[in-house]
């Protein structure tokens, strides 16, 4: 086993190990339980972490683990650079005057 993840966020956890399962990768979460204990243990070990299972798929993990967070910081609202309208992460074009998503 082998811990690719680690976070103080339970749902950012809980989101790494989802996606490593959705690509057929064995993981699962470490120190689930320890995080409701923050304050009275020291933080670095009440990090929630995501272990795989095997040794061998931990490169393809965090490699996944680093697309994903780049592509969900991609996913915010924009504004559009032609009218200014504030625009959905779903979309992209604006709806108000038809301007393409810059990259
Ligand atoms: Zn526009």
């Amino acid at each position: 086993m082998r811990r690719v993840f680690g976070s103080f966020d339970l749902l950012a956890a809980h989101h790494a190990r989802n996606l490593l399962q959705t690509e057929g990768i064995g993981a699962l979460l470490k120190n689930e339980i320890l995080s409701s204990g923050a304050g009275e243990i020291p933080p670095a070990e009440c990090q929630i972490e995501v272990w795989v299972l095997d040794d061998d798929d931990a490169v393809r993990a965090e490699f996944l683990l680093r697309a994903g967070t780049a592509l969900a910081r991609t996913a915010a609202a924009w504004r559009c650079g032609g009218c200014g309208e504030s625009l959905d992460p779903q979309f992209t074009q604006c709806w108000q005057c038809g301007q393409l998503r810059a990259a």
